[in-house]
């Protein structure tokens, strides 16, 4: 390996990039990385943490309304967006400070430009070649946006976060995690919003109960809508605004339209064909449980294999690949049960098997609740939570939990600890809530719904 410039050269610095290479090199390896474009990848420049933000900004025009009902004069919200856009970089630049710091601090080389395969030992960045024993593509995901006529007036998400002004009407095209999350962002933020889906009923994949629950909430605080409704083209007015014909012939009129129809791994331009790496029909790199595709020494994780998109996915990989390849203890990664959560309002939390999925293999029982959380007995809202736990008759075992309500994200994880230690229902009877909150439901649901 000494003949090598590099143990492991890491081509893309997202979630997963960053950690394999830090790890790596704190066991020991000489590792190199290399981006073009920005330090953290997707989820810390135009993925999770930018929409976070954003999502606790639109989430304010409630909290103004609801306060009254707990005392609080009336307010006058004054919306500046360009001030979000601002104190959103700041962030992002203090962030990308910081995993720049991880890669120097654990003695990382980084090279900032675009890193292309020449074989399978070497790399070409900004025209100086590299050779390594080993690389690991971990260059994510870009969103993908299917052909139509006009499809050059839309954006996506990584438009998304720049905007110059807020636009005072939007249509969100998707119906999967960032179609709900924006469509809800855009409605908090007092922009008239619409979500264009092309089935019957959206978050596909997800419980047929949360997804009914999430179509309700956003159905209730006013967002539009449009389920078996297909985009035939888009077209620019001389005024800036745009006109969106759909197939069943109807129109509408907006200043924006965003497409949330999937990410594709981002596999163009990195000299991928020059080795034997291969892909799925969409793109994705073929790896084995240990991340090796199809040529030995070359390796990848995160999105750009399409498994679960997920920023904490990503890392668990990037921490097993490092473990297996530099520290000698070999690391397979477990994907039962990965927890995630919709940041639309309210949130969708979510781990382990859908009721559906779940009644295909096994004879379960359905725990189910719905209610009105205590902060809004007074405020008035209607908002429902519902909170439901899928349990194995045989075994008791709690195979799935889902909650449609405020924090899902944040209770749903530590219910993912439970079900990843092969929880059973007695066990969740046997916990004492904490009282009052939403979360106690999940140890106080005592009588299964009828199958
Ligand atoms: P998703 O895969 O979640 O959803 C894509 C949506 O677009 C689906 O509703 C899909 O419909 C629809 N769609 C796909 N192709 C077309 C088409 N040609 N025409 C019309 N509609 C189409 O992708 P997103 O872009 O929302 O997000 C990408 C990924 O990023 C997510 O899957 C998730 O893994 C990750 N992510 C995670 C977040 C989180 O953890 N909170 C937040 C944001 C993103 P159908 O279901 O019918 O196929």
């Amino acid at each position: 390996m000494a003949g090598y410039d590099y143990d492991l050269f890491v081509i893309g610095v997202g979630s997963g990039g960053v950690r394999a290479a830090r790890m790596s090199a704190a066991y020991g390896a000489r590792v190199a990385t290399a981006e073009d474009r920005y330090m953290g990848g997707t989820c810390v420049n135009v993925g999770c943490i930018p929409k976070k933000l954003f999502v606790y900004a639109s989430h304010f025009s409630e909290d103004y309304v609801d306060a009254q009902a707990y005392g609080w004069g009336p307010a006058r919200p004054d919306f500046d967006w360009p001030r979000l856009l601002a104190n959103k970089d700041r962030e992002i630049e203090r962030l990308n400070g910081i995993y720049r710091g991880l890669l120097d601090n654990a003695g990382v080389t980084h090279y900032e430009g675009r890193a292309r395969i020449i074989d399978a030992h070497h790399v070409c960045v900004n025209e100086q070649t590299i050779s390594t024993d080993k690389i690991l593509i971990a260059t994510g995901a870009w969103p993908s946006v299917p052909d139509f006529p006009g499809k050059e007036h839309v954006i996506t998400s990584n438009e998304a976060f720049h905007l110059e002004s807020l636009p005072q009407r939007v249509l969100v095209v998707g119906g999967g995690y960032i179609g709900v999350e924006f469509a809800g962002i855009y409605h908090g933020l007092g922009v008239e919003s619409h979500l264009s889906y092309r089935g019957s009923l959206f978050l596909r994949g997800f419980d047929h109960d949360i997804r009914e629950s999430v179509r309700d909430e956003l159905t209730r605080r006013g967002i539009h809508l449009h389920f078996n409704s297909h985009v035939a083209s888009v077209t620019r007015a001389s005024d800036g605004s745009l006109t969106v014909d759909f197939e069943d012939g109807s129109e509408l009129h907006t200043d924006v339209v965003l497409y949330a129809t999937g990410r594709a791994p981002h596999v163009q331009d990195i000299g991928i064909e020059n080795v034997a790496v291969q892909c799925r029909e969409n793109g994705a790199i073929i790896v084995d449980e240990e991340y090796r595709t199809s040529v030995d020494n070359i390796f990848a994780l995160g999105d750009v294999t399409d498994r679960l998109q997920l920023t904490p996915v990503a890392i668990a990989e990037a921490m097993a690949f490092a473990s297996t390849q530099f520290r000698g203890e070999r690391q397979i990664m477990d994907y039962q049960n990965v927890a995630t959560a919709v940041f639309c309002q309210p949130n969708i939390g979510t781990v382990g098997l859908t009721e559906q999925e779940a009644r295909a293999q096994y004879d379960v029982e359905v725990y189910r609740s719905r209610f009105r959380g205590l902060k809004n007995t007074l405020t008035g809202s209607a908002e429902q939570t519902m909170m439901k736990m899928i349990v194995d008759r045989a075994s008791d075992r709690v195979l799935g939990v889902h909650m449609v309500g405020p924090e899902a994200g944040e209770i749903i994880q530590g219910m993912a600890v439970a079900i990843k230690s092969g929880a059973t229902k007695a066990v969740f009877d046997a916990t004492v809530g904490i009282h009052p909150t939403s979360a106690e439901e999940f140890v106080t649901m005592r009588e299964p719904v009828a199958s």
